[in-house]
């Protein structure tokens, strides 16, 4: 719908936010309606604990302070309950439609943020200032927003886009190891799907990004945010079926993470690390890719410490079992679902010719 900015700095977020942002800042400064000069944040208590100070200091330098809206870490924040909390909250402040609301977190705190703007007077703005690895490559951008419900994770949503991101790599030095990893998924994903230099380049220094290492760790992001950027410019709405691209290893991770009851056991990152080795397996096995490009795609994922096979899940059930959940995918159209294999590293398509049952055979062998 629109085009905003996606500033990738250093520092952006805390060292110098409130200067970078300044513009969307003028409504606080002009008006009473939201209490004056003071601004919607909205974070988990580990974001609001460890980057208070730094963006009240920040603030503090543009004559504005946070006004927080604080919530419980994980899943359980991205309720009906807590949208509702939320909504309140902002609707008795005041809030305009030209008021910029901060979501300062990891995708929870983006997702239920942004859903809030969306359905708030029907379109508020706000920032995305995405605190982990995850939401700073994939869910802070593109416009996806959503809340949880008791039929499935993400099913009441809006396409919604910020009206920038600002992404500080040094956020990240908090983060813990396993959360970074798991982001790191993503980061692989971008490369296995249409980037065969990047695939190689992470080989090389995957190391040194899940090191935080400053010169790796901005050039794996700008890599990965570049490519979605492109695939969400030419498929905004997910119609075209471009932005499906974007669900390399998400159909088998889904599956994984339904039959670990979207718990801590299996985060969504791991998940898709392990659905993007069945997705480079399985395409071996159709004679898409050979099984030595294969192994080089399971190979980057162990080498990253993420599980790079379904065995090492723990995961008891039959494959079968797992293909059913697949069954009730968002995706699924008619009989079949559409699946993204790969063709080579580097290069994913979108298969429709894939049946359940040869997928249920398939995880079977893996089990
Ligand atoms: P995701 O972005 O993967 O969806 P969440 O929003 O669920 O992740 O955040 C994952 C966990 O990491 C949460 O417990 C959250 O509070 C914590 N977290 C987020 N950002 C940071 C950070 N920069 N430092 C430390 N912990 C963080
Ligand atoms: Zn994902």
């Amino acid at each position: 719908g629109r085009s905003y900015d996606v500033t990738i700095k250093r520092g952006c977020v805390l060292d110098d936010f409130a200067h970078g942002a300044s513009e969307y800042f003028e409504s606080y400064r002009a008006k009473g309606a939201v209490k004056a000069r003071k601004v919607p944040v909205v974070a988990d208590t580990n974001t609001h604990l460890i980057f208070k100070a730094a963006l009240e200091q920040s603030l503090a330098s543009e004559g504005l302070a946070p006004d927080w809206f604080v919530v419980e870490p994980g899943e359980g924040a991205k309720s009906w309950a807590v949208l509702e909390q939320l909504t309140d909250w902002l609707l008795e402040l005041g809030i305009t439609r030209s008021d910029h609301v901060i979501a300062l977190g990891g995708g929870v705190v983006g997702d239920l943020t942004g859903f809030a703007c969306a359905v708030l007077k029907r379109g508020c703005e706000f920032i995305q200032i995405p605190t982990t690895l995850l939401a700073q490559v994939d869910s802070s951008v593109g416009g996806k927003t959503a809340i949880n419900t008791r039929a499935g994770k993400n099913l009441i949503g809006a396409f919604h886009q910020p009206a920038a991101v600002f992404i500080d790599p040094m956020v990240l030095d908090t983060l813990p190891d396993r959360e970074m990893r798991a982001g790191y998924a993503e980061v692989i994903k971008y490369a296995l799907l249409g980037d065969a230099v990047f695939f190689d380049w992470l080989s090389d220094n995957g190391t040194k990004v899940l090191a935080r290492e400053p010169d790796a760790l901005a050039h794996a992001i700008a890599t990965s945010i570049r490519a979605k950027a492109a695939i969400v410019a030419e498929d905004e709405r997910e119609t075209t079926g471009v932005r499906a691209l974007l669900n390399l290893g998400h159909t088998f991770g889904h599956a994984l993470e339904a039959e670990t009851g979207f718990s801590d056991r299996l985060l969504h990152g791991e998940a898709v690390a392990t659905g993007m080795v069945l997705a480079a397996q399985y395409s071996a096995r159709r004679g898409d890719i050979s099984q030595e490009d294969a192994k080089r795609a399971s190979t980057a994922i162990g080498d990253a410490g993420l599980p790079a096979n379904v065995a090492s899940l723990g995961i008891t059930c039959s494959g079968s079992a797992l293909a059913d959940h697949m069954r009730h995918d968002k995706k699924m159209e008619g009989g079949t679902l559409p699946f993204l294999l790969l063709k080579g590293i580097g290069q994913a398509y979108l298969a429709r010719d894939v049946e359940l049952a040869d997928i249920a055979e398939f995880l079977g062998e893996q089990l």
